[in-house]
C-alpha cells in the first residue's frame, strides 16, 4: 500500500518528529496533530521548507478533524517520560482513552491503516524475561505509574475492539526504551538526563543501586521498525526495541566515558514500581518484518551526545527516573 498522506498524533515530540521526517523524506504529505504539551516547534521547523508538513495545534482528546485523504494514522500522542506522565496523570489517561478513540474513528472514517504506539510498560515489572508479546504483564493497576501503563493497555484493547468490530486495519507496536537526538534534557529519562549531567559536570544520578536493567534502542532503528510494521499487514502486538541489555549504572558509566566527563556517579532513591528488568524478545518482529536494530549503543550514544552538545539545547536537567 502506498502512503501518500499520513496523520501523526504527537508528531512534534521526540519519536513523532523523527516519523514526520521519515515520511516527508519518502515523498508523503504529513499532518501533525499536537498540543505541544511535551512536543516542540523546533523539532518540526527544519521540515517546513519541504512544503509537505501541515501542523495543527490541537488537543486530540477534544476531537480530530482532518479533511481529505488519509492513508495512515500513527497514534503517538501521549506524555511518555515518567516525569511528564506523573505530572500530567489525568491528561495521560485522557489521551490514552479519548485520544485513542478519536484517532481510531479517524482511521475508520478514512479506511486508513492505524498504528498504535504502545509500550514495554504494558509488561509492568515483568516476571518473565526477556519479554515476549505473549506475556500478559505484571502491572500495578493503582500505583502512580498506572496512569500510563493502564492507559496504554486500554488503548491496545480499544484498538483490537475496532479491528474486530469495525474491521479497521490496525497495528500495535510495543516500544522499548528509545533514545536519540531531540529528547528534552529535562524530560527525566535516563539517557538525556545522564548526558546533560555529564556535559554540565553535575553528578550523574543513578536510581537505586543501578543494577536494574534496560535495553536502549536508537531512534533511527525504531523508525525503520515502525515503517516496516506500517507497510506490513501485521496486526501485532509486536515488540520493537534493542535486545542489548545493560544495567542503568553501566549506561551511566558509558556516557561518562564517551563525554569525557569528570562527573561522579551518585545513587538516588528509586521510584515506586520501577521495573527491575527490561529486555524485548524481538524474534517475532524479525520473523514477520525482517527487522532488527543495527545501531550499537556506543554509536547511538555518540550521535546523541553530539546533538546535546549544540549550544541551543542547553537546559537544566531534572531528576532522573529511568
Ligand atoms: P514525547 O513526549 O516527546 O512526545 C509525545 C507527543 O505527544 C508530544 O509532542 C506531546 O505534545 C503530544 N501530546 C501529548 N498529549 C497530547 C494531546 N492530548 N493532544 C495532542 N498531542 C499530545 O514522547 P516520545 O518519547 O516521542 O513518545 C511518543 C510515543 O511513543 C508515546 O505515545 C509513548 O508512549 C510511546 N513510547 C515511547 C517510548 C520511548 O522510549 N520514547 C517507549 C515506549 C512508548
Amino acid at each position: 500500500m502506498k502512503f501518500e498522506r499520513v496523520v501523526i498524533t504527537g508528531g512534534a515530540g521526540f519519536i513523532g518528529s523523527h516519523l514526520c521526517e521519515h515520511f516527508i523524506n519518502t515523498g508523503a504529505h504529513v499532518v501533525c496533530l499536537d498540543n505541544f504539551s511535551t512536543g516542540r516547534w523546533e523539532n518540526l521547523e527544519p521540515l517546513l521548507p519541504s512544503g509537505r508538513l501541515e501542523v495543527k495545534s490541537v488537543d486530540i482528546t477534544e476531537g480530530i478533524d482532518v479533511p481529505g485523504q488519509v492513508d495512515a494514522v500513527l497514534h503517538f500522542a501521549s506524555p511518555a517520560s515518567p516525569v511528564d506522565y506523573l505530572g500530567m496523570p489525568i491528561e495521560t489517561m485522557k489521551v490514552g482513552s479519548l485520544g485513542t478513540f478519536h484517532a481510531l474513528n479517524l482511521a475508520r472514517s478514512k479506511a486508513a491503516r492505524f498504528l498504535f504506539a504502545s509500550t514495554s510498560e504494558t509488561y509492568g515489572n515483568p516476571q518473565v524475561h526477556p519479554q515476549p508479546e505473549s506475556y500478559w504483564g505484571h502491572v500495578n493497576p493503582v500505583g502512580p505509574r498506572s496512569v500510563y501503563d493502564e492507559a496504554k493497555r486500554f488503548s491496545e484493547a480499544l484498538t483490537m475492539a475496532y479491528r474486530r468490530s469495525h474491521g479497521v486495519d490496525t497495528a500495535v507496536i510495543r516500544i522499548f526504551n528509545t533514545y536519540g537526538p531531540r529528547m528534552r534534557r529535562g524530560d527525566g529519562r535516563a539517557i538525556p538526563t545522564f548526558i546533560a549531567q555529564a556535559l554540565s559536570g553535575d553528578p550523574i544520578t543513578v536510581a537505586g543501586n543501578g543494577t536494574q536493567s534496560r535495553s536502549f534502542c536508537y531512534v533511527d532503528d525504531l523508525v525503520a521498525g515502525i515503517a516496516a510494521m506500517l507497510r506490513s499487514a501485521e496486526p501485532g502486538p509486536l515488540n520493537l526495541g534493542n535486545p542489548e541489555e545493560l544495567t542503568v549504572a553501566q549506561v551511566a558509566g558509558r556516557i561518562k566515558e564517551l563525554t569525557g566527563s569528570s562527573s561522579p556517579l551518585v545513587f538516588v532513591d528509586r521510584p515506586q514500581d520501577d521495573p527491575d528488568l527490561r529486555r524485548p524478545d524481538i524474534a517475532a518482529a524479525h520473523r514477520l518484518l525482517g527487522w532488527k536494530p543495527t545501531v550499537s549503543l556506543d554509536s547511538g550514544l555518540k550521535r546523541t551526545i553530539s546533538w546535546f552538545r549544540r549550544p541551543d539545547t542547553v537546559a537544566t536537567p531534572a531528576g532522573m527516573i529511568a
